[in-house]
């Protein structure tokens, strides 16, 4: 949230500076206002859509929030929408979003609406560049309004850049994944984002392993 406040206040500053102001009396004791993001996901949707916080607001067509079944046990988290993702405004579609369809229908064996599915960034990353830890942690607090409002009891992070931000652990995949973390709030189980499956389809039999013990914490729920 910090970081939210810290960009919403570059943002006033640059446009201050736009209309050609060049000092502001500096504030002697300064309270951080609480800024407060709505508690229902389609206030939160209405508020990304119009989110120019970042670099990432320039290029895209769509805000992709994420969908599913709102009160889902299990969310899903990805990177960042691509193309696809960018063009339709919904999460994992195209050749990764069928694999990850399959990794839910066929082997949890509920159907994809039944689970909640998002990313970390909300917007596309600029062609060809990586997304800077600057536009994640900027877009961090609405990933974890989504977690707060739905409240899923497992989160299944899908590879390494989902896990890392969300729980602030650097440790590599071929650690974690298949690994249940308690989060308090939430358990986090870390698995290989259906991307890397595609291009090392291997690693398939250590996801559908994973996947098995999400169908088995389904069972205990
Ligand atoms: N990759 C992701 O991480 N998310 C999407 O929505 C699509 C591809």
């Amino acid at each position: 949230m910090k970081k939210l406040y810290t960009s919403l206040n570059l943002k006033k500053t640059l446009m201050l500076k736009a209309l050609g102001v060049d000092y502001i009396e500096p504030i002697a004791s300064f309270k951080e206002p609480e800024i407060a993001l709505p508690n229902r996901l389609n206030e939160l949707n209405e508020l990304i859509k119009n989110c120019y916080l970042c670099e990432l607001s320039k290029g895209r067509k769509n805000t992709v929030f994420g969908e599913g079944n709102l009160d889902a046990n299990i969310m899903f988290i990805g990177e960042a929408p691509g193309a696809s993702e960018d063009n339709s405004a919904r999460p994992f579609m195209g050749r990764t979003g069928e694999l990850l369809t399959k990794m839910i229908e066929n082997v949890l064996d509920i159907k994809r609406d039944e689970v909640y599915i998002t990313n970390i960034l909300k917007c596309q990353p600029l062609k060809g560049k990586a997304p800077t830890a600057n536009e994640i942690l900027t877009c961090k607090p609405y990933l974890q309004k989504q977690i707060q409002i739905v409240k899923p009891k497992l989160i299944v992070t899908l590879g390494d850049m989902a896990y890392s931000y969300l729980t602030n652990d650097n440790t590599p995949i071929t650690q974690t994944r298949g690994h249940i973390f308690d989060m308090q709030e939430y358990k986090v189980l870390p698995t290989f984002h259906p991307s890397y499956l595609l291009r090392n389809p291997s690693a398939k039999k250590e996801a559908f392993a994973d996947m098995l013990k999400v169908k088995e914490f389904l069972k205990t729920i």
